[in-house]
């Protein structure tokens, strides 16, 4: 049995699949904010309960909102920010009476879709994740690339390419960078725009829905899925991926899949490019799954 820990900002949640995928448990509990001992607390709880209820032991996966930082083995670039500068690598396995694995949990997003997910069968896959952030992860045959600083993936802080009047230098963003690829293909991001374009206040779903009968959501629209394909044009340039997974509140916007391969062709240096752009398979729980299949 493989468990797999979601580690999130607002809930921790466990999963116990068995060699197929197939899931045993489902156990989640609200995260214990801004309290480290807590989070230690919440997760070996949650591994016993699971234990106990399928009366198996298991082993332990844990995807958390950062890494574990390779020059100092404590947990960095977490957006749940009381992990930050914690030993949680050194301090769980013990407490677990096991080794445990860890990954940044767009790194177990990418693991899943890879090994039974959407991008199944595939050598290369690069997972996105847009939603209130943009994240990434790449496997290669089945594995987690990692990177020497841990960070393989992370193109959410890089700047747009070839940017367009008005993009460069581009919003501010929380890293300290401007223009960063995460300011203009978040969910908040794509709001952004449609209100600084005249629109109202709207999610990017409903910015997505209303493009039929309003001229302005789809010019927004457009421009974000021009945008989306030049960022991921100067991913396939450099991995060139057999898939490109997107999950996160921004994968239910379904003419993407079709939008967007369309537009990315003139930015890759090839003459075909057969990179499929598809939707997560397993949504929400792509995370914990992930987790659960760091152990192979
Ligand atoms: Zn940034």
């Amino acid at each position: 049995m493989r468990i797999g820990i979601d580690l999130g900002g607002t809930k921790i949640e466990a999963i116990a699949i068995d060699d197929n995928g197939v899931v045993r448990l489902r156990w989640r509990v609200p995260a214990p904010r801004d309290s480290y001992p807590a989070t230690l607390t919440a997760i070996v709880e949650l591994v016993r309960n699971v234990e106990d209820e399928v009366g198996e032991r298991g082993t332990v996966g844990v995807g958390i909102p950062g890494t574990i930082s390779s020059a100092t083995g404590l947990v960095k670039n977490a957006n749940s920010t009381w992990l930050n500068g914690q030993p949680l690598a050194d301090d769980l396995p013990p407490l677990l009476d096991r080794p445990v694995r860890f990954a940044h949990d767009a790194n177990c997003f990418a693991l899943s879709e890879a090994i039974d997910g959407a991008a199944a069968g595939a050598e290369v896959v690069f997972g996105v994740i847009a939603g209130t952030g943009v994240g990434g992860g790449v496997v290669v045959h089945h594995r987690v690339l990692v990177g020497v600083n841990g960070i393989a993936g992370e193109w959410g802080h890089n700047p747009m390419p070839a940017p367009r009047d008005g993009e460069w230098p581009g919003p501010r963003c929380y890293c300290g960078r401007t223009g960063c690829i995460e300011q203009f293909l978040c969910g908040p991001a794509l709001a952004r725009d449609y209100v600084a374009a005249g629109g109202h206040a709207l999610t990017a779903q409903d910015i997505a829905r209303a493009c039929a009968a309003d001229s302005l959501a789809a010019a927004v629209l457009a421009r974000y899925e021009e945008r989306m394909a030049r960022a991921l044009a100067s991913i396939i340039n450099v991995l060139d991926p057999d898939v490109v997974v997107l999950g996160g509140g921004l994968s239910n916007v379904d003419r993407l899949y079709e939008s967007v391969p369309k537009l990315w062709a003139p930015y890759v240096f090839s003459d075909t490019v057969t990179t499929r752009l598809v939707r997560a398979a397993h949504g929400d729980s792509s995370g914990v799954r992930g987790a659960a299949w760091l152990w192979d």
